[in-house]
């Protein structure tokens, strides 16, 4: 506690998962013995850098790179970049320290990491956010490889960033490896993968309503951000047939009661991805959406909510909001999007409640089908990948279920993510010893 006070954001991710698993340890004392769990709050390595690029006025800039190495015990490290002002060390570590359990419970051989920059990408240009990658890239390029650290995109990066980064990557080391995924789909890339963390967040939520013999089907769906997971997450819930009322970013929501159908949704994905606009802009093309500035869309009544935009962005007033409208289901497809106080809610009233590290988990595993294609120098149809995808979230619900099922039936998909991601990671470095 004392060595990490000062790194909030860890602290909470680290809380949470040890309110689920000292009680567990409790009961099988060689992780206690081994001080298993003190090992894993301490990443392995921690390397931060220093980033110079010039902006297109001939300016320079230093900002702070990052790649915390947090564990290594069933596979090399995995996890994205996120680019935005936000990002230090303590939002690093807890997002790495999620990854670890993450990618343990997609049954896959990865390790956990995570990356970034303080960087803005904000109103940059593509000749400066090309600079940038540069830059960060010429130092990261030195502590990552295909057998050691494979980044990813996160917030603020996606297929143009993870381009320019492999670009430098390949110059710089003289050699085309799977070092990075997310790629194009021209050069290495996984059919799904942009895809895959959104339709993901929407499998698990139809495995949790499957344990009520319930469905998406009719159900009236609220979604918060506008990215990558939010808009592949609405392309889901549409195609199953559910209704998409509500999308936000960082400047506000929009709430469009007759439904954001699969036309409006390619209108967003063209404003985010082409133009690089602001959500607001789309009530000037539907009339019919409603926008809120500088408001998440948890006061939206629906029946599923699917956080998709960031850390600690809905609280428990948020929580209560949404139990008193009556939803029934929430399926995080952002990294610890709900507060505690939030969490206790949802347990509370014991509505269906998948947190991150489970529903979210889909992204990392279609990354690990792009490393897997990327060694067998081959590339897997759509279907395939998509199978893939679906089978490993039935997978994770399935250990949330194993470990998280309370005696009155009410599963704690919470306990059950962090255990089942435990118990994997906890073996493997009982079994390689004390380093
Ligand atoms: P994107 O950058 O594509 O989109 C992020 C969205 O969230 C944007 O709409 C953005 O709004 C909004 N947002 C970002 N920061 C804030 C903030 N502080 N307050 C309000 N809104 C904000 O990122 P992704 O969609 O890739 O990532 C979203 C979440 O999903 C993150 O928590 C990420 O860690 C998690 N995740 C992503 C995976 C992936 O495969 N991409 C895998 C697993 C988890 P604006 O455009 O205004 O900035």
């Amino acid at each position: 506690k004392k060595r990490n006070s000062h790194q909030p954001e860890f602290m909470q991710a680290v809380q949470e998962v040890a309110e689920s698993v000292i009680p567990y340890i409790a009961k099988h004392k060689i992780y206690k013995d081994q001080k298993i769990l003190e090992r894993m709050v301490e990443p392995e390595r921690l390397i931060s850098f220093r980033v110079v690029w010039y902006d297109d006025t001939g300016k320079i800039h230093v900002n702070r790179g990052y790649r915390v190495q947090m564990n290594s015990a069933i596979g090399p490290y995995k996890g994205g970049l996120r680019f935005h002002p936000t990002v230090n060390a303590s939002i690093l570590k807890f997002l790495a320290f999620e990854q670890v359990f993450k990618n343990s419970l997609t049954t896959l051989p990865m390790g956990g990491g995570k990356g970034g920059s303080d960087f803005d990408p904000k109103g940059k240009s593509d000749n400066e956010i090309m600079r940038f990658c540069q830059s960060f890239m010429t130092e990261l390029c030195r502590h990552i490889g295909p057998f050691t650290d494979i980044p990813a995109g996160d917030i603020g990066v996606g297929a143009r960033e993870i381009g320019f980064m492999f670009g430098t990557y390949k110059k710089i080391k003289n050699e085309f490896t799977g070092v990075l995924t997310g790629k194009g789909l021209s050069w290495g890339g996984s059919k799904i993968r942009p895809e895959s963390t959104g339709y993901g967040t929407v499998y698990f939520a139809q495995s949790m309503l499957k344990t009520k013999n319930d469905e998406v089907k009719g159900k009236t769906v609220v979604v918060s951000g506008s990215g990558n997971v939010a808009q592949f997450a609405a392309e889901k819930i549409i195609d199953l047939g559910g209704k998409v009322i509500a999308l936000s970013d960082s400047g506000g929501c929009i709430h469009d009661s007759d439904g954001i159908d699969e036309k409006k949704l390619d209108f967003i994905m063209n404003l985010k991805n082409e133009e690089r606009g602001r959500i607001s802009e789309y009530t000037k093309k539907y009339p019919s959406g409603k926008y809120y500035k500088g408001k998440r869309p948890w006061h939206i009544k629906c029946d599923i909510a699917m956080p998709c935009a960031t850390e600690n962005e809905l609280d428990e007033r948020d929580a209560k909001n949404l139990l008193k409208n009556g939803c029934i289901c929430v399926s995080e497809g952002a990294n610890m999007p709900s507060t505690p106080g939030a969490m206790q809610a949802f347990r509370k009233a014991k509505i269906l409640y998948a947190p991150g590290k489970a529903s979210n988990a889909g992204g990392v595993s279609a990354s690990g089908l792009e490393m897997t294609q990327n060694s067998l120098r081959y590339s897997w149809i759509r279907e395939k990948v998509d199978d893939r995808l679906r089978g490993i979230m039935e997978n994770i619900h399935d250990s949330c279920v194993k470990y998280g099922m309370e005696e009155d039936g009410y599963c704690n998909y919470v306990k059950g993510a962090n255990i089942a991601g435990f118990v994997k990671v906890a073996d493997a470095m009982l079994a390689q010893g004390v380093i």
